[in-house]
Parts: structure tokens; C-alpha cells; sequence
């Protein structure tokens, strides 16, 4: 599993893949208008600095798309969800995904090739553990949405949500990313995080 997980956090079209859904989620928010006023938005993206990618990954990687309302008295941002940036979360949000998911078996010997593979320390993962088990658990887009995974377990999340996507591959992983979108965008537990 650990081998797998390797293969696909260090494969860059994993990460081109993703910036195309991401791609196509702001485009079609861009397309529908102001969700306040319908005026027309113009692109506010902005450059974040996520860790844990491969180092060949080129500057449109870090871009998080958001969009902003061209009318005078609205002006509201718009940040679509996203495959790639989960919250305010530094990391890439498959690794807070993958690596939370094997938290179980963190022996000291993983704990190393981990640290190596992406630069993760210990306490983060026990972080975003404790979100997982917690404000991710008890959220209301988990409890609206558990149904569609009626064999994940709170106390085994993330790796139980995982597994009701069929195991560590990378369509499992790309589908899981897409369930998680729509917790991206800066409202509900966001603000939790
Ligand atoms: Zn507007």
C-alpha cells in the first residue's frame, strides 16, 4: 500500500489531473455569474505555497482559482472547491487524504520514509487525524453524506471513507478528492480547520 501511495504522490500527471478538475470546477463557476447578483466575475486567483508535491511541479500548480464579482456594491469572492487544496490545509489535499488514512499503522520505520517522501512531521499527522475524528466527523456535509458510504466508520476515518471508494488507487483517490469538494471552499467547517 505504502509503495502505492508513494507512486502516486510523487507522479506529477497525478497532480496535472488534478489542477484539470480544478480547471473545469472555477470554469464553470466563472460561466454561472455571481451567485449574489449575477453580474459577470473576473478571475482573483491567488499563489499558495502547498507542501508535499513533486519539486518538478511548475508555478500553475500553487494557483488557487477564485473568482470575484465585477460589480460595483457587490464585488463577492467566489472560491470554487477544489481537488487539490482542502481549507486552509498547507499540505496537497491528497496527502492529508493518504497519509491520515495509514495513520494506523505508523510504525517509526514508515514514520521516516513518510518524512522523507513529503516532509510531514509526526504532529501533523496526529493533527489532521484529530480533524478527521472530529470536525470532519461531525460535520453536516459528512452527516448528509455518510449514506453514500455506508461502510466508512467515524472512528476509522479517513482510511474506512477510502476503502468504500474500492482500495488505494488513483481513479479511488481522484473520486474521493471529488466527494471531499465541496467541504472546500472556505464556508462550513472550513472555519473549523
Ligand atoms: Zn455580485
Amino acid at each position: 500500500m505504502e509503495q502505492t501511495i508513494g507512486e502516486i504522490l510523487r507522479d506529477s500527471r497525478f497532480y496535472e489531473l488534478l489542477l484539470g478538475f480544478d480547471w473545469q470546477i472555477a470554469e464553470t463557476a466563472h460561466a454561472d455569474g455571481c451567485g449574489k447578483c449575477g453580474a459577470a466575475l473576473h478571475w482573483g486567483s491567488w499563489e499558495r505555497k502547498p507542501r508535499g508535491g513533486p519539486v518538478e511541479l511548475r508555478s500553475r500548480h500553487r494557483l488557487r482559482f477564485s473568482l470575484c464579482c465585477g460589480k460595483d456594491g457587490c464585488r463577492k469572492r467566489e472560491t470554487p472547491g477544489s481537488l487539490r487544496f482542502l481549507g486552509r490545509k498547507v499540505y496537497f489535499g491528497a496527502m492529508v487524504v493518504l497519509i491520515s488514512a495509514m495513520q494506523s499503522g505508523l510504525t517509526p520505520e514508515r514514520m521516516k520514509r513518510l518524512k522523507e517522501l513529503v516532509g510531514v512531521s509526526r504532529r501533523t499527522v496526529l493533527r489532521w487525524r484529530d480533524w478527521w475524528h472530529t470536525v470532519f466527523a461531525m460535520s453536516p456535509f459528512w452527516r448528509a453524506q455518510r449514506g453514500l458510504a455506508p461502510s466508512a466508520t467515524t472512528v476509522d476515518l479517513p482510511a474506512s471513507l477510502l476503502k468504500s471508494f474500492a482500495g488505494v488507487t488513483l481513479q479511488q483517490l481522484l473520486s474521493l478528492l471529488r466527494f471531499l469538494v465541496p467541504i472546500t471552499t472556505g464556508r462550513g467547517i472550513l472555519q473549523a480547520i
